[in-house]
């Protein structure tokens, strides 16, 4: 499998040669002519590498030196440079014009996305997987976000620690495929997004101008895989969301895990509000890992020392495998379609509360198999009330397929439920 073959001459080099050599590491923890010992000491090796060059990305984003990272700053042009400077170093190539860079006023701001690209070879090189994080943060306060105007905002979890992610990821997939010897393998885009913090700009600037990057159109995207803070796992916690966006990503993370020391938290839902939702609106599977909310979000309390490096290095790793998994498997992903009720709602504008009541029905839609009527008001969802329309969309979006949801409506003064049922 893989073309490199460790040269047993070599066998008495000490670890801490291997340390500094990434590359080495990686292929002396997979190749099969290595013994136990040597592997574990080159896994380790591996892993101490992968450390090192985390905790450093992390530390030179969010330390102190930049305070103010938004997008259209000085700040935010460093760190591009920085970015830039590692994924030319890491080898990659530059898959936009021929530079690291994609550029364009968009949404009347000047929006400046980091890019590095692996090409595939064979039959599935025009197919891409997009790996991605952002690492604009909310500058100084004066975004309105935080409550400490003129302050340092450092933003470590958020999101200097995906961008770290998506740094060290491009160097140990980059690292791997250089030994692989596959005919087939697609082509991946490396992405650190500007301008996120305002309104998934960057995101949604690489995902409405794939050809930038040569890529033919969405469809040619087995998938994308979203680091948005995961530098605060706590009791080995990560939560990998948006995994109904296609069949096969419970297998996926199935083989993906083993051997990974993480509680690996699955959720169907989309949870919309990072750069994954640009993509999933093009209709690309993609999945999101997030470590969770804290009291530091958008404070300046957000620093580089309460980071779990461990944790978050931990699930780069998971994620690797999972990159791993996506550039060679023979079929893309299919796609689970999101769930769709098929009612119109009448225009409750000038009532003083949200009344959700049906106005209109789909033929052969959910609503309509289930018996819904014209005139309906929707009031409680298994049980619990639906507050408003937002609400609705929300429990309609996370619902699981092939279970009976029951709702609670009114009808000409009645209440009475009905059960609604999305299949996939
Ligand atoms: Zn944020």
């Amino acid at each position: 499998m893989y073309k490199f073959k460790w040269n047993n001459k070599l066998g008495a080099l000490a670890v801490i040669g291997i340390l500094a050599m990434g590359n080495w590491a990686q292929t002396l923890a997979t190749d099969t002519k290595t013994t136990q010992t040597e592997k574990s000491q080159a896994a380790q090796a591996a892993q101490a590498a992968d450390m090192a060059l985390y905790t450093r990305v992390i530390t030179n984003i969010a330390g102190k030196k930049i305070p103010n990272r938004s997008n259209g700053t000085v700040g935010n042009k460093m760190i591009q440079r920085y970015l830039v400077g590692h994924f030319k170093e890491i080898a990659l190539t530059p898959p936009c014009d021929e530079k690291f860079t994609q550029e364009h006023i968009y949404y009347e701001k000047k929006i400046i996305n980091v890019v590095g690209a692996i090409p595939g070879v064979g039959q599935l090189k025009d197919q891409w997987l997009i790996i991605g994080g952002h690492y604009d943060h909310i500058g100084s306060g004066l975004l309105g976000m935080g409550n400490d105007t003129g302050k340092i905002y450092p933003g470590a979890d958020d999101n200097a620690s995906g961008t770290a992610g998506v740094i060290l990821l491009s160097k140990s997939i980059k690292e791997q495929v250089d030994i692989m010897d596959d005919a087939n393998r697609r082509s991946i885009l490396f992405c650190c997004f500007d301008a996120e913090e305002i309104g998934l700009f960057g995101s949604k600037m690489i995902a409405d101008n794939l050809a930038d990057f040569g890529i033919k159109d969405a469809g040619s995207v087995i998938a994308m895989l979203n680091m948005d803070m995961i530098g605060r796992v706590r009791d080995k916690e990560i939560h990998v969301f948006a995994t109904g966006t296609a069949k096969q990503w419970n297998a996926i993370l199935d083989k993906a895990s083993i051997g990974i020391d993480l509680d690996i938290q699955r959720d169907t839902r989309i949870f919309g509000q990072s750069d994954h939702a640009s993509f999933i609106k093009h209709d690309i599977p993609v999945l999101f890992f997030n470590s969770g909310l804290h009291k530091d979000f958008h404070s300046t309390r957000d620093t580089v020392d309460k980071i779990n490096f461990t944790g978050a290095v931990k699930t780069v790793n998971l994620i690797e495998n999972i990159a791993l998994e996506l550039i060679k498997r023979d079929q893309m992903l299919s796609k689970i379609k999101p769930n769709t009720l098929g009612v119109g709602m009448m225009d409750n504008k000038n009532r003083a509360n949200d009344i959700l009541q049906i106005s209109s029905i789909a033929p052969d839609s959910v609503a309509a198999k289930a018996g819904l009527q014209k005139g309906d008001e929707l009031l409680q969802w298994q049980g619990k009330p639906i507050n408003n329309f937002k609400h609705l969309r929300l429990l309609i979006n996370q619902a699981q397929k092939d279970t009976n949801i029951k709702l609670t409506i009114q009808r000409s003064g009645k209440e009475m439920s009905i059960n609604i049922r999305f299949t996939g």
